[in-house]
């Protein structure tokens, strides 16, 4: 499953799309670790965002999902 992914930096208000493949969500609702899982924390956020190795701490505040369109 693919899905684009539209997040955007509550800091600058800039929107960036993600695609995420999901692949390794294949057996359970894959939106989970976006609305629940490791995916809703800034910290990984951060390095969709960015494509960077560096990093924010973790929170739930900075980014958020702006779309989440399943392809
Ligand atoms: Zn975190």
């Amino acid at each position: 499953m693919t899905v684009r992914i539209t997040l955007e930096d509550t800091t600058t208000g800039e929107q960036r799309i993600y695609i995420d493949t999901l692949e390794d969500e294949r057996t359970y609702d894959a939106s989970y670790i976006w609305s629940d899982g490791n995916y809703s924390c800034d910290c990984n956020r951060y390095n969709f965002f960015y494509g960077s190795e560096d990093s924010v701490g973790c929170g739930d505040t900075r980014f958020k999902v702006i779309r989440w369109e399943p392809e």
